[in-house]
Formats: structure tokens, C-alpha cells, sequence
């Protein structure tokens, strides 16, 4: 089976390729109009780049368009869960199409190795986005695989960003950080 593999960014590559490559034959696909500023996509991408480089691998980058994202999370207000599923469906959709354009049997993505995604939500989605372009979805959770994720990117030197890509997770990512400083200095 050919899978278009959708890849948020180097270091959530690297498990993911490695276990869906024991069986299938995957095309990594960057498509990621969520990330924001733009010179922190530069440098997701730039991440990604210098790996598949060193790997071998090609990396299809589609078109960096965040008025994508923003008209796709619009009306999702304050509300994360709602503002990642249409992240989601957004990211996955692109992918789709393209694997439906050059004719792909399956899509997956790397989300799936987080344990700060929602992973029913990326089933979910991922699964209506690619029955809307006639390819499958190939669900995989990956969870257990982060730290291994985590220790191989840092062995590797890769850049490893601590938000999850938009705006708004920028702003989240920092006030968590602040809350979890305030309850360090409380004990
Ligand atoms: S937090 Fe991450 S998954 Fe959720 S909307 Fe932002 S970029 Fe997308």
C-alpha cells in the first residue's frame, strides 16, 4: 500500500515513518497552514528538510496558506477541542486530496504520536476527510512511541518547539508555562 504519511514536523516524523515503513511505502507530505509565525513554519520545515535529506526522502510541501486555517477554526471561539478537530479535518483534508491526486491508497498522519492530540478527533476527522477524496484513513496511534520520539530528535540535534503551531496555542503553551512556575514556587 502507498501512504501519504502528513507531517507536522521533523521530530514527529521519526517514529511514525519508521513503523508504517515496515509494511508500506510512504510519501511524506508537509501541510501545515496552522503554524504561526510563518518563520516558525520556516523553521519546522528547515527541520524536517535536513532530516529527510540525511534519510533520503522526499518531502511534498503544499502551499503555506494560514488564511486556510483561520477561516477553518473560525466561529470555534474560545473552545480548543473545536478549534483542533477543524485544525484537523483542515490539515488531514489537504492531504487527502493530494494522495487522491496522485493516487495514493492511504493516508495517516503524524499527529498520532502525541500525547497532546486528541486522538479519537484525528480518527474522527481523519477518517471523513478521506472518504470525501476516496482514499483510505489509516488510523495508528503512536503514543507509546514518544519517548522514544523525544529521545531520538534530541540525539539528533533537531529543533524541538514547545507549542503546538497556531496562535492561539502559542498564548496557551505560555500561560501554562507561567501557572506551572507558579505552583513550583508555592511548594
Ligand atoms: S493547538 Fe495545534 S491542533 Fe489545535 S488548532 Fe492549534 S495548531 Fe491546530
Amino acid at each position: 500500500m502507498r501512504v501519504l504519511l502528513h507531517t507536522c514536523c521533523g521530530p514527529c516524523l521519526l517514529e511514525p515513518l519508521d513503523a508504517i515503513a515496515e509494511s508500506d511505502e510512504v510519501g511524506v507530505c508537509y501541510a501545515n497552514p496552522n503554524i504561526f509565525p510563518p518563520e516558525e513554519y520556516a523553521l519546522r520545515l528547515d527541520t524536517l528538510l535536513a532530516y529527510a535529506a540525511d534519510a533520503g526522502l522526499e518531502v511534498l510541501e503544499l502551499p503555506y496558506e494560514p488564511e486556510l486555517w483561520i477561516a477553518a477554526v473560525v466561529g470555534t471561539g474560545e473552545d480548543r477541542s473545536s478549534r483542533c478537530r477543524a485544525c484537523y479535518r483542515l490539515r488531514i483534508g489537504m492531504v487527502a486530496a493530494e494522495a487522491a491526486r496522485l493516487g495514493y491508497d492511504a493516508v495517516a498522519t503524524t499527529l498520532s504520536v502525541s500525547p497532546y492530540q486528541d486522538a479519537e478527533a484525528i480518527r474522527e476527522e481523519g477518517e471523513k476527510a478521506c472518504a470525501r477524496e476516496g482514499v483510505r484513513f489509516l488510523h495508528t496511534d503512536f503514543r507509546d512511541r514518544y519517548p522514544e520520539a523525544t529521545r531520538r530528535s534530541r540525539e539528533l540535534g533537531m529543533y524541538r518547539q514547545n507549542y503546538c503551531g497556531c496562535a492561539p496555542s502559542m498564548a496557551e503553551a505560555a500561560a501554562e508555562g507561567e501557572a506551572r512556575k507558579a505552583a513550583r514556587r508555592k511548594k
